[in-house]
Formats: C-alpha cells, sequence, structure tokens
C-alpha cells in the first residue's frame, strides 16, 4: 500500500492536452459564448456556449491536436438523429447488443465521445459534438432504426463539452 504524501514518482500524470484559447467572446441568441482557436495547429471553433469565463479562460482541449492522446469512442449518425441530439432533445445514442459494441465498449473507458454527422473530416468540427465519457448502460427499447423490440446499450449524453 502507498503512503500517504509519497507524490514523487508514483501519481499518475494526467496527459498533457495542447489547449484552445478563447479569440472572441460575446453573446450569441443572449447566451455568453466563445470561439477558440489552437495557436498550434491553427484550428478554429465556431461561437459555442459556455457558462462562465473562467471556464473559457482555462480553454479546451484540441480536437486535431489531442486525437492520440484522448480515448474517444467515435459514433456516426444520421442527420435526423444527429439534430435531436444536437437540440439536446436526445441524451441517449442506442446501440445493438451485438459482438461489433460489446468489443467497443463493455469493459472499455474513454474520455470523450465523438458524436458526429455522417463521417466528417477532422477539421469538419461543425459536425462534431463532444461529450464526457459517462458510460452506458443495458436497455430494451423501440426505435425506428431497429425492427420491434431490441436490446441495446444506452450511451450517456448528457455531459456536452463541445459543439455548436
Ligand atoms: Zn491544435
Amino acid at each position: 500500500m502507498m503512503k500517504q504524501g509519497d507524490l514523487f514518482g508514483t501519481k499518475p500524470k494526467a496527459p498533457y492536452l495542447k489547449r484552445m484559447t478563447v479569440i472572441d467572446a460575446g453573446e450569441v441568441h443572449g447566451v455568453n459564448s466563445v470561439r477558440y482557436q489552437c495557436f498550434c495547429c491553427n484550428l478554429e471553433t465556431s461561437w459555442m456556449v459556455e457558462k462562465t469565463i473562467t471556464k473559457a479562460k482555462r480553454g479546451i482541449p484540441c480536437l486535431q491536436c489531442n486525437q492520440d492522446k484522448l480515448r474517444i469512442l467515435h459514433l456516426n449518425l444520421k442527420e435526423q438523429w444527429w439534430n435531436e441530439i444536437n437540440s439536446g432533445i436526445k441524451t441517449l445514442e442506442y446501440r445493438l447488443r451485438n459482438q461489433y459494441w460489446f468489443k467497443r465498449l463493455v469493459g472499455k473507458q474513454y474520455d470523450f465521445v465523438f458524436v458526429k454527422l455522417g463521417y466528417p473530416s477532422k477539421t469538419q468540427i461543425d459536425r462534431i459534438i463532444v461529450f464526457v465519457w459517462n458510460g452506458y448502460f443495458p436497455m430494451i427499447v423501440k426505435h425506428p432504426e431497429f425492427d420491434g423490440k431490441q436490446e441495446v446499450y444506452a450511451i450517456d449524453l448528457t455531459e456536452r463539452v463541445w459543439g455548436i
């Protein structure tokens, strides 16, 4: 067992992430919003809602520069479902409980979930909504994409960190 205060060499380091910084701030539709830019790769975001200035000043991890350091679950969606998630109506994304999704979900840990409109390129960030990975739970649903009732993994999409 580790002794308390034994900080040197034992504490796991959080991965160093390149961060994007605020380049523009203002009100968009009455909501505090900011735009970020990464000074490494020059990637710019569109307007993003930020609750506090303190949070905005910390910046956000650059999607482009950190792709190899972040553990990301990628979900590619049809426009209808992507729009519902984007507007906040839909907060769960269902994946069939088959071998393909078993391998990707069961016992896995991610940092973020990228919810993509179709198959965007790395720079088409307005087609990617990013959520904190908060796991999944098994569920039985009836959904227009599936035949009848199906056993699914319901992926939690409530903690949004990125996306317009
Ligand atoms: Zn970058």
